[in-house]
């Protein structure tokens, strides 16, 4: 079964296309808006509406590479949330459109289930723990007993990745912020405390933010500061993960997100893991960050749980996204 993914629910506009029967990911490209200011919505969407179409001309091309056309394509997937309204609608109506000019069935997926749902299928794990840190989001998350995905512990405030692009915006660092800060941490082991905040299960991170731009300002080095905030936020994140871990009893641990390609973060996940005997996988970045091939799978399955035998639907688009955009 072929299936075409869109996102689109921040600064990723992202097609992939998967054989899903065999999980061969076939095709797998995206267009980033960067913007060291952090996100203007008008220029997002503008961003998107610029952008979709050079990603999708791409796709056709590849289809075309395989003896294929839209027209062969199974089920047409796209993020339906959580997002930004205005990049939401440009995937929904990138989506809808290719589903009514070639009659094909359409459906809006939950974009944080594509994440770890991506994660599962690669790893070849079974019934993980998850950590998910993007941009925005700072989420652990597991099936519970009900196999219903739950969230054990979350951000209260900001998502780790917007703290560290946020720091890195006050130090004079480019967007995104994530890997310039772990490459300046790698050359200090100076450790500045920090606040350490956990409540419950959950985390607090903005704080942090003010502290650094203080500490910066009072003159203290940035790779020290860069080195501090990683121990600092990972410990937190990781404790948080290792309590999750205990409760569920979990034998599995994944991190996705764009944050997952933090190397210093692996390592202490791989400690963690070791001391809870607990397996550690990952899988290639380009699909723990928002992709289009993720969406795709996650469409694919939900189609599947829908109606059984999805060959035997008839092609009748239908959206449903008023409730996310
Ligand atoms: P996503 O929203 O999943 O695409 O992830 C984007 C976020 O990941 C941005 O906030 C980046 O700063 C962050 N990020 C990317 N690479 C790294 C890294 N090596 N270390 C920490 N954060 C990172
Ligand atoms: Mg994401």
């Amino acid at each position: 079964m072929l299936v075409l993914g869109i996102e689109s629910t921040a600064h990723t506009f992202g097609i992939g296309i998967i054989e899903c029967d065999t999980k061969e990911i076939l095709f797998n490209e995206k267009s980033q808006y960067k913007e060291a200011q952090g996100m203007d919505l008008r220029k997002l969407q503008e961003f998107h509406v610029s952008n979709f179409d050079s990603i999708l001309i791409k796709a056709k091309e590849f289809l075309k590479t395989i003896n294929k056309d839209f027209s062969d394509l199974d089920l047409i997937s796209f993020s339906r949330g959580p997002g930004i309204g205005n990049s939401l609608k440009i995937g929904a109506l990138c989506a809808k459109t290719l589903s009514i000019k070639y009659n094909l069935p359409i459906i809006g997926v939950n974009h944080i289930k594509a994440h770890l749902e991506i994660g599962k299928m690669l790893t070849g794990f079974k019934d993980p723990m998850f950590l998910y840190v993007s941009g925005v989001n700072t989420q652990i998350i597991a099936k519970d007993e009900f196999g219903k995905y739950k969230i054990y512990g979350e951000t209260e405030d900001i998502g780790i990745g917007n703290l560290f692009d946020s720091f890195a915006r006050d130090a004079g660092l480019d967007f995104p912020g994530g890997p310039k800060i772990e490459k300046l941490a790698l050359k200090s082991k100076n450790y500045i405390e920090l606040p350490y905040t956990i409540k419950g299960m959950n985390v607090s991170l903005a704080g942090l933010s003010p502290n650094l731009k203080q500490k910066l300002n009072n003159g203290e080095k940035i790779e020290d500061l860069c080195y501090s905030l990683q121990e600092t936020s990972f410990a937190i994140l990781m404790e948080v993960v290792e309590r999750a871990i205990a409760y569920t009893k979990k034998k599995e641990f994944i991190i996705v997100g764009g944050v997952a390609s933090n190397k210093r973060l692996e390592q202490m996940a791989k400690e963690i893991c070791k001391i809870r005997h607990v397996e550690y996988n990952s899988f290639p970045m380009e699909y723990a960050m928002d992709n289009g091939a993720m969406i795709a799978w996650q469409g694919y399955i939900d189609r599947k749980k829908a109606k059984n035998n999805i060959k035997d639907l008839k092609p009748t688009p239908y959206i449903n996204i008023e409730s996310n955009i």
